[in-house]
């Protein structure tokens, strides 16, 4: 199997303050048995709020269930272990967690570069809600180290790095982004939802906070939607965690629950999607149908050197481009059996979309746009041949 030569892999110590690795930690990483009757699952605590013994008595640390609840401390610390950070945060959405790291982290007049092919909920968020607010944004190609650094400035605060990147499939260089950014004064924030902390640990290579849309691998069941944010320090981690409970879109706790029950399988449902992602990816790289295979794993990819080096593996997402243009593209989708036609991703069933007209319609007639062509594929755990067979009647 191959593995990144700059990947660093988890390893912290658990309750017994061993050093472990990581499904060890995804397994147990804050999810020490209940103390009161030994159940090995944290348990759901349904509870808004907790009895005091006297005026300020609180017995485990918790009072209201914003500021804090058992269940999503759980999630919290485990993800915060997993990504090599000092402290978690569990949200109701992905997107409800990046708008508490803009709130927590800049200031109106505050300047942001973003990847010119961001997700489109993050497109939008900067530009339709952050830019009301006096927050401006610049999007760049952030796979060009010159390019980016030619559109910071003095008021620049904060680089967006996602990588890889949906739906492209683009890869940027996080060390030396994050370098670049820290020597003009910004933080780096990185999406890390494509690779989850299981392929990919940023803050290991210099990012200040790493977001996530749980709704996808982490979570990795389809059904349930969550977001996360983890910090490495301690004055940033304590900005978020006033926004986190000032804000309030935190994750209830049977969301966290889901959450963190997917969490514990992480490693091996990516190891999984890796070897079907790959299998794929080559199956389409040999179709005549295809113009195009956007896949890291492919020595043809212009970022599969980075990806090599940052990267343990390349991911379950391919996308490729119809010979035949838009509509080939659009009808396609709509005749696959095994993937299932819908947005979203990271879940176990395999699913296929078309960017354009679905998850990325609301970057149209902007830098952002993404190909007409383009079909995107997120590669389940089911069997490869199952998965190459439904592919190849779609295409005819
Ligand atoms: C889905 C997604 C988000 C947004 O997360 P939600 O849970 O849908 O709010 C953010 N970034 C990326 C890369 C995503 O795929």
């Amino acid at each position: 199997m191959h593995e990144g030569t700059g990947f660093t892999p988890a390893r912290a110590a658990t309750g017994d303050g061993r050093a472990h690795g990581f499904s060890t930690l995804a397994v147990h990483a804050g999810q020490e048995p209940d103390p009161l009757t030994g159940a090995v699952v944290p348990p759901i605590y349904a509870t808004s709020t907790y009895k005091q013994d006297g005026v300020g008595g609180l017995r485990g640390g918790y009072e209201y269930s914003r500021s804090g609840n058992p269940t999503r401390t759980a999630l919290e610390t485990c993800l915060a272990t997993l990504e090599g950070g000092t402290r978690g945060f569990a949200f109701a959405s992905g997107l409800a967690a990046e708008d508490t790291i803009l709130r927590a982290l800049l200031a109106p007049g505050d300047h942001v570069v973003i990847p010119d092919d961001a997700y489109g909920g993050t497109y939008r968020l900067f530009d339709k809600v952050a830019a009301r607010w006096g927050v401006r944004y610049t999007p760049a190609p952030i796979t060009d180290l010159a390019a980016v650094a030619a559109v910071m400035s003095g008021g620049t605060k904060m680089l967006w790095i996602e990588t890889p990147t949906n739906p492209l499939l683009n890869i940027a260089d996080i060390e030396q982004l994050a370098d670049l950014a820290h020597k003009n004064g910004a933080i780096v924030v990185v999406d890390n939802t494509f690779a989850s902390p299981y392929l990919q640990r940023p803050l290991a290579l210099g990012a200040d906070v790493v977001v996530h849309s749980t709704t996808k691998y982490v979570g990795g069941h389809s059904d349930v939607v969550g977001g996360a944010v983890v910090a490495a320090d301690a004055a940033i981690a304590d900005a978020l965690a006033f926004h986190h409970n000032s804000m309030g879109a935190v994750a209830g706790p049977f969301d966290a629950f889901l959450t963190l029950r997917g969490v514990k399988t992480l490693g091996v449902r990516m190891d999984r999607h890796c070897d079907n992602a790959e299998l794929v990816a080559e199956f389409l790289a040999g179709h005549g149908k295809v113009a195009e295979v956007r896949y890291p794993g492919l020595s043809t990819h212009p970022g599969h050197d980075v990806a090599g080096k940052q990267m343990k593996r390349y991911g379950g997402m391919v996308s490729f481009r119809h010979k035949d243009g838009e509509q080939a593209a659009v009808d396609l989708c709509a005749r696959t059996e095994v993937f299932t036609l819908g947005e979203s991703l990271g879940g176990v069933e395999s699913l296929i979309e078309h960017p354009g007209r679905m998850t990325h319609a609301s970057t149209a007639g902007s830098v952002l746009e993404v190909p007409a062509d383009l079909v995107r594929l997120s590669v389940g755990i089911e069997d490869a041949d199952d998965l190459l067979a439904d592919l190849r009647q779609a295409l005819g």
